[in-house]
């Protein structure tokens, strides 16, 4: 049983907690960053999020950051593809993730790996205890694990509805057709019903994946499609993974525990990207944490986090409206069975 009582503890050292870790320990905070494996470790992601969101967070010119581009491209149509000029950049996770963590580490955290969260109790302080039954104690503590928060089930967070899915491979770029190296990002909205398939190339490799609120067998079936129509040789294995887009409510009562990035929801439900939430909602947790100064932080973080609710609420707006307008590839294979069905049947004797 550890006897040291930490201002907060930060549980998860993905992008939004080692954002969260970084803000509070450079205020002065004692900080525990905890995650359950060693770093460097990777993350299945396309990795990209857009210059201006880096900026905000002194990203820029980094060597985590693996290629940038002015552009994104953007199939909306059989024949039409749109080009969106807002500058993007792609990073590795691993490597990314990894000097995210050393920043943190370099501003003060303490960083250590555990075991898993057994339980996270909210009594006038906050008291962690692990799985192999280390009790760890903070003033707040910051959950920051992911899509699967073992912390927002500990303190009763319900989820309601799908959340969607992405399915990923990487490709070397040496296997794929000349075309594809220096092409931007490439988003088709045609490889997914009621999402897309992408292509990102990077330094080494091409990033090329399926996003939907669909089962990952059927991502996973997209994905091949997909990867067949561009040319782009699949390996036998793709990574896949959840992104947590329902936001949730921390239940009454609780005080000192806030969720940020996927373990609080705040993934863009129409494009499944989460690593600018991650980081923004990481660095307002902190900042809720330090000016509540051990009040209620929950209710200013919430206060602090609407105006990016209200940005993911148009970003499902803007999804609907999307996918009521894009052609589906179900009516693609519609279109085929129609013309198979017109056929003329077998002879039969
Ligand atoms: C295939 C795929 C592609 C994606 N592509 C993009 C993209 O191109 N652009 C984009 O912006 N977003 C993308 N996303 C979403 C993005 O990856 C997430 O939104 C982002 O990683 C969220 O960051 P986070 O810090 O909240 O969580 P994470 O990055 O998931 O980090 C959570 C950390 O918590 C740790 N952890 C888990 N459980 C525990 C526990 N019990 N105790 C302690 N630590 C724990 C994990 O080991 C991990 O290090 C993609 C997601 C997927 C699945």
């Amino acid at each position: 049983m550890s006897g040291v009582r930490y201002d907060t503890i930060v549980v998860g050292a993905g992008p939004a907690g080692s954002s969260a870790a970084r803000a509070l320990s450079t205020a002065g905070q004692k900080v525990l960053l905890l995650d359950i494996v060693a770093f460097p470790r990777g993350k299945p992601c396309g990795g990209l999020m857009a210059v201006r969101a880096g900026r905000l967070f002194e990203l820029d010119g980094k060597a985590a950051i693996a290629r940038q581009f002015e552009s994104t491209l953007v199939r909306i149509g059989p024949h039409a593809v749109d080009t969106v000029r807002e500058p993007v950049m792609l990073v590795e996770r691993r490597e990314f993730d990894h000097a995210l963590l050393a920043r943190a580490e370099q501003a003060g955290a303490e960083f250590r790996v555990i075991s898993g969260v057994a339980s996270v109790a909210d009594a006038g302080g906050v008291v962690l205890t692990t799985r192999d039954g280390e009790v760890l104690r903070a003033a707040s503590l910051i959950g920051c694990d992911g899509s699967s928060s073992a912390v927002a089930r500990s303190i009763g967070v319900v989820r309601r509805g799908a959340r969607p899915y992405a399915v990923v491979a990487d490709v070397p770029l040496d296997h794929c057709p000349p075309a594809l190296v220096d092409r931007p990002p490439f988003f088709d909205f045609l490889a997914v019903d009621g999402g897309y398939g992408w292509t990102f190339a990077k330094a080494t490799h091409l990033s090329i994946g399926t996003y939907g609120v669909q089962p990952v067998r059927a991502l996973k079936i997209a994905l091949q499609a997909f990867a067949d129509a561009e040319g782009v040789p699949l390996p036998a294995t793709f990574a896949a993974a959840a992104i947590e887009t329902r936001p949730v409510a921390v239940p009454a009562g609780v005080r000192s525990v806030l969720l940020a990035g996927d373990a609080a929801g705040l993934g863009d439900h129409f494009t499944g990207g989460g690593l600018h939430s991650a980081l923004l909602s990481g660095r307002l947790a902190a900042r809720a944490v330090l000016e509540a100064e051990g009040g209620d932080a929950v209710t200013l973080y919430g206060a602090l986090l609407r105006p990016l609710h209200d940005v993911l609420a148009r970003q499902r707006a803007v999804a609907r409206l999307v996918h009521r307008v894009v052609p589906t590839p179900r009516t693609f294979a519609d279109l085929v069975l129609e013309a198979s069905a017109e056929q003329p049947p077998e002879p039969t004797s």
